[in-house]
């Protein structure tokens, strides 16, 4: 494989960013780390877009809508706008409407949040939840879970209102429909928070993937290729002038490598060097850089 091209110099970030017409921006660990912003990222958004850049903002965390994010996104002073935000949330909703045509009369169920609710809503798709869980396994009688020939998916992203009734509806849709699809917004083990990881929207769809002894049918978030397809399909992406920009090797790097787009590391999130420099590194960028600010070297551009 061959090695990363580290970038240190102001000639070095120059030829990086002449080589790209578009850039598809990861956001926690590139942009803003949890709920702050990472330093010199307005200065060096800003040179892109005097650049003339096609900049889009690709996440995979589903909980917020395309809305939510410009929301987060403006709080921090940076200029954008919803056509340029690609959450895993509205990738799913984008590959159930225009991907592949889900049927107009069906339903997809959800565990997830609002994001996911928000943009399925916006796309005319049909959905529905479980809030309620019936309390301690004494009061349950499973009588009321009963086949809905409506639901033609079932969608499961991240959600911190997880319960097992919410799982048990889930798993008897797919058990008692063959033909009902089985999607994820995104299947992250882990993601970080408060200087350490927790776990992500893979550690809670991975109860239903062991209940039903069956791999979902689609993933859609980064490293998967559908959120590349579906971003390609919108915006007819040129992909031999697209890069990549994130902080972690198995999802945003993997991502590029999945969709032959080029790839840019930067240290500011969950990756390290350590892990580019081992010899036998399994992942690797095609650059990468300590922080995207590069504040010294793009201050005077
Ligand atoms: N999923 C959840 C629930 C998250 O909170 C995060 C990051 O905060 C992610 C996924 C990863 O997001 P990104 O793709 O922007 O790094
Ligand atoms: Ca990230």
């Amino acid at each position: 494989m061959t090695k990363p091209i580290k970038l240190t110099d102001r000639a070095a970030f120059q030829r990086f960013v002449d080589r790209y017409d578009t850039l598809l921006l990861d956001c926690d660990g590139v942009i803003w780390s949890a709920k702050t912003i990472i330093p010199g990222v307005l200065q060096v958004l800003k040179y892109f877009r005097k650049k003339g850049k096609q900049l889009l903002f690709v996440t995979n965390n589903s909980t917020r809508s395309r809305a939510s994010n410009l929301k987060k996104l403006q709080t921090f002073g940076i200029e954008a706008s919803e056509e340029e935000i690609f959450s895993s949330s509205y990738a799913a909703a984008y590959y159930l409407r225009h991907m592949i045509d889900f049927p107009k009369e069906k339903k997809v169920y959800i565990i997830g949040e609002s994001g996911i609710e928000d943009e399925l809503n916006l796309m005319g798709i049909k959905n529905t939840k479980a809030d309620t869980d019936n309390g301690p396994m004494q009061n349950w009688d499973f009588a009321d879970i009963t086949p809905d020939p409506e639901i033609g998916a079932v969608l499961c992203g991240f959600d911190t209102f997880i319960n097992y009734r919410k799982i048990a509806k889930a798993f008897f849709y797919l058990r008692t429909d063959p033909d009902c699809l089985f999607l994820l917004t995104n299947d992250d083990t882990t993601f970080p928070a408060n200087g350490t990881v927790y776990p992500g929207s893979g550690s809670l769809s991975s109860s239903l993937i062991t209940a039903l002894n069956r791999k979902p049918d689609r993933v859609m978030g980064k490293p998967n290729k559908p959120m590349l397809d579906c971003i390609v399909d919108k915006y007819h992406l040129n992909v031999e002038r697209t890069c990549m920009i994130g902080d972690r090797l198995d999802t945003d790097i993997q991502f590029g490598i999945n969709g032959g787009i080029d790839t840019l590391l930067v240290l500011t999130g969950v990756s390290t060097e350590k892990e580019i420099l081992a010899e036998d590194a399994p992942i690797l960028p095609d650059y990468y850089v300590d922080s995207l600010s590069l504040l010294e070297i793009v201050n005077n551009l």
